[in-house]
């Protein structure tokens, strides 16, 4: 329901809905690097990448993951199945 009026509103002004797998850990992956840490917890909102040192405030890096794999998804015309359960089995 949300998501179709999402995507009515972004067509009204030529906009263009892109969903990213459930899946996706937009949370948990360092927008630096690449890196996805094995748990991030509710409670912890800022976090140090383990492997290339980036201090995070998690819902910044969570918002760059999802901005960045929106574009992803666009310029190759698919999500990546891995994160999307549906597709992987
Ligand atoms: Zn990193």
């Amino acid at each position: 329901m949300f998501i179709n009026f999402l995507d009515y509103k972004l067509k009204l002004k030529e906009g263009q809905l892109v969903e990213i797998g459930r899946f996706f850990p937009s949370s948990k992956t360092c927008s630096c690097c690449g890196h996805i840490v094995d748990e991030l917890t509710l409670d912890i909102r800022q976090w140090d990448c383990p492997k290339c040192n980036t201090h995070h405030d998690r819902d910044g890096n969570a918002a760059l993951n999802i901005t960045n794999e929106g574009i992803r998804i666009l310029l190759l015309g698919r999500r990546e199945p891995r994160y999307c359960r549906a597709e992987a089995e």
